[in-house]
């Protein structure tokens, strides 16, 4: 079985790909942490997306599309998670070429839906409890950098909701319970 997480930033896309890894045995591919490697251990490609990635915007649909090329190439186990990938219509489409190539298919794109409001505060509260247990927030947990990731979401990745609709992949999950809903929700999409 082989899933895309899609929702907005502060959705808890990475929450429910962690427990899907934990509980499952899948495989989870988060773009955005595979660019926060990069760019914290420094390579070229890392310093090179740094400042996008601060800013809250996207990175080149080239970059993460290579990410994820060389990322499937491994054993699938339980499965493959997308978790903040695809983001573009060209990103869709490549992922549909690289998993035909491989002879795999894609089960479902759940979407965790979410409203705004609620959004902002777990991202700004995600924030404020990394620095009181004395680490720092992630470079693009602010409000500026938020509201850009959250235009970047409508204008670039929402598009993908439609996209998968038609495909006859969409499943939609309330996003706005606790973990455990969600959890439950998701797995009856997987059962
Ligand atoms: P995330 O951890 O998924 O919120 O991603 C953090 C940041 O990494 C995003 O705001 C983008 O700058 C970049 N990023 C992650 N995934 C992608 C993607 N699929 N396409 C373009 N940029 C991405």
């Amino acid at each position: 079985m082989n899933i895309i997480l899609l929702g907005p930033p502060g959705a808890g896309k990475g929450t429910q790909a962690a427990t899907l890894v934990a509980e499952r045995d899948m495989i989870q591919l988060s773009t955005g942490d595979m660019l926060r490697e990069a760019k914290n251990s420094g390579t070229e490609m890392g310093k090179m997306v740094a400042g996008v990635m601060d800013r809250g915007e996207l990175v080149t649909d080239e970059i993460v599309i290579g990410l994820i090329r060389e990322k499937l190439e491994g054993d699938a186990k339980g499965g493959f998670i997308f978790d903040g990938f695809p983001r573009t219509l060209a990103q869709a489409d490549a992922l549909a070429g690289l998993m035909a190539e491989m002879g795999q298919s894609l089960d479902h794109a759940i979407e965790l839906a979410v409203n705004d409001e609620v959004l902002v505060e777990r991202i700004l509260g995600r924030a404020a409890e990394a620095v009181a247990a004395g680490g720092t927030a992630r470079a693009d947990d602010n409000e500026e950098s938020l509201k850009i990731r959250l235009m970047a979401y409508y204008k670039q990745t929402s598009p993908l909701l439609g996209y998968y609709y038609a495909k006859g992949m969409l499943q939609s999950v309330d996003g706005l319970g606790t973990m455990d809903e969600v959890k439950a929700s998701i797995g009856k999409v997987l059962a």
